[in-house]
């Protein structure tokens, strides 16, 4: 199939034609999570989009490595290179061994992920894994002159860098501006420059995750495993960066500048991010008591929830919002969605038991290219389902013999429900549970909405009245609007 995919590329701030360096592969790194906590809203979006993109990079025919990394050392409380490991304190305020909670919780994250029907990456490397390796990358660093080291911890030297490449190309700022913004905080005046960011950091005596180095016994910075985990298991160039906006600045501009400086040229073609999420219009944040783990949403134990809410309705919620713009949780926004959720499943079960006829009254080809023109347009997945539902209506309108499909344009229909929702949109009908019932009703409500179309149309009113007002008794309001007839649980 001819690739028409576009992606928005955060570092040419331009939509671009997607072109691998070494088709039919494709290498694709993500930032994954660092574990140390339970997976949550901003995991969840992240872990969706970049579903999407697998998927559908499988579906057009390449061969992709999705190398999603694991962060289990190195990542600090403060973007400064200040204060303590994450994992370290976890483990111990819990009393337990840092990769007990490194364990616990990338089986947590697992588990959700699956939940949430995201294929497993490729390969999953885990920074504490690759200690030689981000070693060696230091040692290059040095050797090409853009690192220094004092008192055991190696600093990358920004200013030296921008001299020769510049610094700030994916985020747009500018070294001289990050001069006179930053100010010398207490600790860190063994670095050069504020902005400098370690490589490598001296372990104090009671710093418990350390490994031995030529510069004393330390660990690795953050920004250094995804440097090297990406280069070794994609190549020195790859083809796509993702992660999510919050990790542009400092973590990707870092990234970018350390595979450089070891390597002399730049490893990533294209970068993508997608945005976040909000909950009722605030950020979420653990001192804001806003905080939704994706166990609490699933379950619908937590003080905001009305309700619990199905993995497929989130995942859908998700997708229903284009991947780079916000994304604004609420009860109101998730019920929404699982009725249009239920309202697509419905309708493909309709789509099964058609009956066709000797035409059709809809374009099928023109939908089917309206889908592939919405995904390969940086990955449009509102427009998707927008074009989806058109369809759901024809579907609905057929099986109340409004209108009609051949035996042929039916197969191609289905082929595309299939293709779109289950390989590309990875959704999947959730039977078995309090989303199938709701299924099974929207289908029923829908035979008797139709009867009752039909009923109006034979100019039969004392059968739709009758529909309305038997459905009325049992507490389901009917609205009639201009595209049809809604109904509503009192
Ligand atoms: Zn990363």
């Amino acid at each position: 199939m001819e690739n028409k995919l576009t992606i928005y590329n955060t570092l040419k701030r331009k939509k671009e034609l997607f072109k691998p360096l070494n088709p039919p592969n494709v290498g694709l790194y993500v930032c994954g999570p660092t574990v140390y906590g339970e997976p949550h809203l901003g995991h969840a979006r992240p872990g969706i989009t970049y579903d999407v993109l697998f998927r559908y990079l499988k579906y057009l025919g390449y061969k992709v490595r999705y190398v999603r990394n694991i962060t289990d050392v190195g990542h600090l409380e403060s973007d400064a290179d200040t204060g303590d490991d994450k994992i370290a304190k976890k483990a111990r305020l819990e009393e337990l061994e840092p990769m007990e909670i490194v364990q616990f919780y990338t089986n947590s994250y697992h588990d959700k992920m699956r939940d949430l029907n995201t294929v497993s990456p490729s390969i999953e490397p885990h920074a504490s894994g690759h200690i030689i390796e981000q070693q060696a990358m230091v040692k290059k660093i040095i050797d090409n002159g853009y690192a220094y080291a004092k008192n055991g911890s190696i600093y990358f030297d920004v200013e030296k860098y921008n001299q020769k490449f510049k610094y700030g190309k994916l985020s747009g700022r500018v070294v001289e501006d990050l001069q006179s913004n930053t100010r010398e905080l207490d600790g860190q005046s063994e670095k050069k420059n504020p902005f400098d960011f370690a490589l490598w950091k001296k372990a104090e005596p009671e710093h418990i995750m350390r490994w031995p180095s030529d510069w004393g016994d330390g660990f690795p910075g953050w920004h250094l495993e995804c440097s090297v985990m990406s280069t070794k298991y994609l190549g020195e160039k790859f083809d796509i960066h993702g992660g999510g906006m919050d990790l542009l600045f400092p973590h990707h501009e870092c990234e970018i500048a350390q595979s450089t400086a070891a390597i002399g040229e730049e490893s990533v073609q294209y970068w993508m991010h997608n945005n976040m999420v909000t909950i009722d219009g605030q950020k979420m944040g653990k001192s804001l008591g806003n905080f939704i783990t994706l166990d609490e949403l699933f379950s619908g134990k937590h003080k905001l929830l009305e309700q619990a809410y199905s993995p497929m309705t989130i995942r859908f919620f998700i997708l229903q919002a284009h991947y780079r713009s916000t994304l604004d949780f609420s009860n109101k926004a998730l019920q929404a969605a699982e009725k249009g959720l239920n309202r697509l499943f419905s309708a493909l079960n309709v789509l099964d038991k058609l009956k066709t006829s000797e035409k059709s009254s809809f374009d099928i080809q023109a939908l089917k290219q309206k889908c592939f023109d919405a995904v390969n347009d940086d990955l449009n997945t509102p427009i998707l389902f927008a074009h989806l539902f058109d369809g759901v209506k024809f579907i609905n309108s057929v099986a109340a013999d409004n209108e009609s499909i051949t035996e042929a344009d039916l197969d191609d229909l289905k082929k595309l429900y299939n293709d779109f929702v289950f390989e590309i949109a990875g959704l999947k009908n959730e039977s078995g549970n309090a989303a199938a019932s709701d299924n099974k009703l929207d289908e029923v409500m829908d035979i008797l909405l139709n009867m009752r179309i039909e009923a109006k149309k034979n100019k039969d009113f004392a059968t739709s009245d009758k529909i309305r007002d038997l459905l009325n008794q049992s507490g389901i309001t009917i609205k009639d609007t201009k595209e049809g007839s809604e109904w509503e649980m009192k």
